[in-house]
C-alpha cells in the first residue's frame, strides 16, 4: 500500500501537536501567597515542545520542496528533537539518522531507537555535541536528497513558537484576563525564548524576555559552555545562530540541583511528573516574580515530563544548598486551561489541590 501523501499526513500530525494546557501553578514562597504560570509541553504527541519544531520544519521543508517524499533525515540532537524527527519523521515515511550524544538519558537513546530510527552515539573524545553537527553535516553531503533540519540555525525553528507557542500562550492568559509580564526559558536551541519572544514582544512591548542557563554550567554569559550539568535538552556546547542576546533582556542562571529539586516537588507535591528543565524554568520564572514583584505574571513552560529521566539524578534526593529556591516553594495547587478565548466557550477551569 502506498502512503498517503505527505500533506494529509501533515494534517493529522497537526492535530497531535500543540494546543497544550496553560497551567497555573499556586505555592506559596516564604510563606506568602504565588502564582506562576507554565505550558504543559509533555501534552504533544511525543511527549516534549520539539514536536513543534519538529512538524513546522518538515512542513516548511515540503513546501520549498527541499524535502522530498522518501528521503533521508538527519540532526544533531541531544535528545528530545531526536525523539520528535524520528516519530515525525517515520510517520511521514521517512528514514531518519540521528547524531547525539552518547552522555544523554537511556531512555532517550531507547526512544530514539524504538521509533525506528538509526542513532550514531559520540562521545566526548570524538568531539561531543559539535561533533554531532559536523557529523550529521557530513552524512547529508554523502546522502543524495538527505534533509538537514539544523535546528540551530533554522529560523523556522523560531518560526514554529512564534506561530504556535506564543499565542497560544497569549490567547490563553487573555482568557485568564492577564498580560504577560514576562517569558522565560531555558535555551537549548534558543528557538522557545525566540519564538515565543517575538509573539510576545509584538502584541505588548512591555513584556520581558529572558533565557535561561545553568548556573553551574554556563554557555550564554561565556559564550562558550563551562563545566558539565545535568538539565538535559539546554546549554549544550555554544550558543546557537538562531540565539539573539541583544533582543532579550538578562540571562538567568539557575543551580541544576536546584532545578532538580524543584521538578520533584512538582510531581511529588502536586503530581505534575516534568523533566528537569521544567524545574529550571519554574526557578527562573520565580526569580524573576522576586525582581518585579509578586503579582507579576510570569510564563514560562515545562518542556517534558520526568519519563525520560528516570535512569538519571531526577529519581534521587538531591542536598539542598543554601541559595536554593525550591526549599522556600510550597506548593498548594494549580488550575488547567485546555483552550483559549475567542474562538471558544468560555473555558471551564478546574483547581486540583494537594490533600493535606
Ligand atoms: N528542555 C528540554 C527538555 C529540551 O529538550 C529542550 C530542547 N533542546 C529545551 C528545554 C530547550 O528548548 P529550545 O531548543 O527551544 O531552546
Amino acid at each position: 500500500m502506498n502512503p498517503p501523501a505527505p500533506p494529509g499526513r501533515l494534517r493529522d500530525l497537526t492535530s497531535l501537536v500543540g494546543n497544550t494546557p496553560l497551567l497555573s501553578v499556586d505555592f506559596e514562597y516564604d510563606g506568602k501567597p504565588r502564582r506562576l504560570h507554565a505550558k504543559a509541553e509533555n501534552f504533544n504527541l511525543t511527549g516534549s515542545i520539539k514536536d513543534r519544531m519538529a512538524l513546522h520544519i518538515l512542513a516548511r521543508g515540503y513546501e520549498r520542496g527541499l524535502l522530498r517524499p522518501g528521503a533521508a533525515i538527519a540532526e544533531a540532537t541531544s535528545g528530545n528533537t531526536g525523539i520528535s524527527l524520528a516519530a515525525i519523521g517515520r510517520a511521514l515515511g521517512h528514514p531518519v539518522h540521528i547524531f547525539m550524544p552518547d552522555w544523554m538519558s537511556q531512555e532517550r537513546k531507547d526512544l530514539i531507537h524504538s521509533l525506528g530510527a538509526r542513532i550514531r552515539l559520540v562521545s566526548r573524545e570524538e568531539g561531543g555535541f559539535l561533533a554531532c553537527i559536523r557529523l550529521s553535516e557530513e552524512f547529508s553531503a554523502a546522502t543524495p536528497g538527505c534533509f538537514l533540519p539544523r535546528q540551530f540555525s533554522n529560523e523556522d525553528n523560531v518560526d514554529a513558537h512564534a506561530e504556535t507557542t506564543g499565542p497560544e500562550i497569549w490567547r490563553q492568559l487573555q482568557s485568564l484576563e492577564l498580560q504577560p509580564g514576562a517569558f522565560v526559558a531555558g535555551v537549548g536551541t534558543g528557538g522557545t525564548i525566540m519564538g515565543v519572544g517575538r509573539y510576545l514582544r509584538k502584541a505588548r512591548s512591555a513584556v520581558r524576555l529572558h533565557p535561561l542557563e545553568p548556573s553551574n554550567s554556563p554557555t550564554l554569559t561565556t559564550g562558550y559552555k563551562v563545566g558539565k550539568h545535568r538539565i538535559q535538552g539546554i546549554s549544550d556546547e555554544f550558543i546557537p545562530d538562531i540565539v539573539r542576546l541583544g533582543e532579550l533582556d538578562g540571562i538567568v542562571s539557575v543551580d541544576d540541583g536546584d532545578a532538580i529539586l524543584m521538578a520533584r516537588k512538582l510531581a511529588a507535591q502536586l503530581g505534575l511528573g516534568v523533566g528537569i528543565s521544567s524545574g529550571a524554568n519554574f526557578i527562573g520564572a520565580l526569580m524573576l516574580q522576586n525582581k518585579m514583584g509578586r503579582d507579576a505574571v510570569v510564563v514560562t513552560v515545562f518542556p517534558d515530563d520526568n519519563k525520560k529521566y528516570l535512569s538519571t539524578d531526577l529519581m534521587r534526593d538531591q542536598p539542598e544548598l543554601p541559595g536554593f529556591l525550591s526549599s522556600r516553594v510550597e506548593l498548594k495547587g494549580f488550575s488547567a486551561l485546555r483552550r483559549s478565548c475567542r474562538t471558544c466557550r468560555p473555558p471551564s477551569r478546574r483547581h486540583v489541590s494537594p490533600r493535606r
